[in-house]
């Protein structure tokens, strides 16, 4: 049988972009169809844009913290659309600069919607076409969480609208736990706004030690974020262009947005998975196996779809190994452990590996380092702001198990020590590395004092 395409790649976000451009090296006749904007979630409304808005939150502090320095400036303030606007231009430009990337790999992009017809057919009624290809993959991202069972949701934003507020909200409530609500907590008050996050449980940030949790919430607190753990949203009221959040406990809070970061579900809608017999999960999302192969052979999904690890660097892995097993000849997986990850709130977090109670549920016993000190910036600013470092290391290999940073530069500081987890570092590999002096991070490679020892759950 002849295809029209060797490849064809529904969704033009990280995941999709990857596999397009290195199946189409491996010289693979390669087509994608994006129905929104090239670039997907993370360019367009998400990581960068998200980025952008965290610097542009820190500059009332920074600039309170100048006076320490000695310096004195004048009367200053902030301007929404100006921000707005400088954010939408670098999008803008991302976004060609992505199609550019397609176009010189030699890759076919439609800007239509997609669905799958039959197993090798894919149908894009908005501009009447129709196509078949060998090989297809799915690489469609999600979608913020939008519960009906909330009442009153209709009156909410999600992370796809908040990036093109017309006005800064000078109230915001933000429901959520996750990356997304702490994030946007920290921005919004960087800028100014009356921040309130409410959270269901008593700590917020599920999956991350709780060392980490508990310091972040502590440090939001102390910045004037007004944190509600364990309070619940009855339902949500809109009076003119006043937004009413009644708790259940009948409370009120008034608010002129409100942002829910309730999670994200896999954008499935209307594939046509069931008609060619891709099997799901309950929540939607395409179950693959090791080469992101779903249960029918030639079609594969990369990225958020798969609800394995939503993050941007995860998709682009799991395409580029799709590519190079499929196109390339070289069968490869794509590697799900030890991904390191960075929380953009204010203070940041930057993560890998096992947090404290995940390594004693998986059996291990442990040694505990835990750092928490002053940097040395703030020395002069007199903000109390604290760093914390935190080591959990398997106590009879003497193996990092997990490497925790709450502070300024965490991001920066996970990345550089990821490669030395990743490797299977021991704790005696951190204390033999000489340290950078002044830095926040020496800490890392300095901590001999164990905090708890031998523990087991
Ligand atoms: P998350 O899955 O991180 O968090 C969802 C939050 O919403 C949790 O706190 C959850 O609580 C809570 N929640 C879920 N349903 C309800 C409900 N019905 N009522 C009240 N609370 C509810 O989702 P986000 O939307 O924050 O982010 C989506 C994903 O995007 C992240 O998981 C991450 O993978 C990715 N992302 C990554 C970033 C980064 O790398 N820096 C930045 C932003 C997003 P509970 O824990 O109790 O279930």
């Amino acid at each position: 049988m002849r295809f029209d395409y060797d490849l064809f790649v529904i969704g033009g976000g990280s995941g999709g972009v990857r596999a397009g451009r290195i199946a189409a090296g491996h010289g693979a006749k390669t087509a994608m169809a994006e129905e929104y904007r090239m670039g997907g979630t993370c360019v367009i409304r998400g990581c960068v844009p998200k980025k952008l808005m965290v610097y542009a939150s820190h500059f009332g502090e920074l600039a309170e913290d100048a006076a320490g320095y000695g310096w004195t400036f004048g009367e200053h303030s902030f301007d929404w659309p100006t921000l707005i606007s400088n954010k939408d231009k670098e999008i803008n430009r991302l976004e060609s600069a992505y199609a550019g990337t397609m176009a010189r790999a030699g890759v076919e992009v439609f800007k239509a919607r997609a669905h799958l017809a039959d197993p090798h057919t894919i149908a894009m009624p908005g501009i009447g076409r129709t196509l078949t290809a060998k090989h297809i993959l799915v690489a469609t991202g999600g979608s913020p969480v939008r519960p009906a069972s909330l009442e009153g949701v209709e009156h909410t934003i999600t992370s796809n609208e908040v990036f093109d507020l017309p006005e800064m909200p000078r109230r915001i409530v933000i429901m959520g736990g996750g990356y997304i609500a702490v994030e946007f907590a920290g921005i919004f008050h960087g800028l100014g706004a009356q921040v309130t996050q409410i959270y269901r449980g008593p700590k917020f940030l599920r999956g991350f030690d709780d060392d980490l949790r508990d310091g972040l919430a502590r440090a939001m607190t102390a910045r004037g974020i007004d944190l509600r753990l364990d309070t619940k949203v009855k339902r949500i009221e809109r009076h003119g262009d006043l937004r009413r959040v009644i708790l259940e406990d009948g409370s009120a809070i008034d608010a002129d947005q409100v942002l829910i970061a309730l999670g994200r579900d896999p954008n499935v809608q209307g594939l046509g998975l069931d008609k060619v017999g891709i099997s799901q999960k309950a929540n939607g999302a395409i179950i693959v196996d090791e080469y992101s192969t779903t249960s029918v052979p030639h079609i594969y999904a990369v990225g958020d779809v798969t609800d394995r690890l939503a993050l941007t660097p995860v998709a682009i892995a799991e395409g580029h190994a799709f590519a190079d097993t499929v196109f390339g000849g070289k069968a490869r997986k794509a590697d799900h452990t030890n991904v390191a990850t960075a929380v953009f709130s204010q203070p940041p977090i930057g993560t890998i590996g096992l947090g404290e109670q995940d390594a004693l549920a998986k059996g291990h016993r442990l040694d505990i380092y835990m750092a928490e000190f002053r940097p040395m910036f703030h020395t002069m600013t007199g903000r109390a702001e604290k760093v914390m470092m935190k080591l959990v290391v398997d106590a009879d290999s003497d193996r990092m198990l997990g490497v925790h940073i709450l502070g300024s530069d965490a991001a920066e500081i996970i990345q550089a020590v990821a490669i030395a987890v990743k490797m299977g570092a021991t704790k005696a590999d951190f204390d033999a590395t000489v340290a950078v002096h002044p830095t926040a991070g020496e800490e890392l490679v300095t901590m001999r004092q164990k905090t708890r020892s031998g523990i087991t759950l």
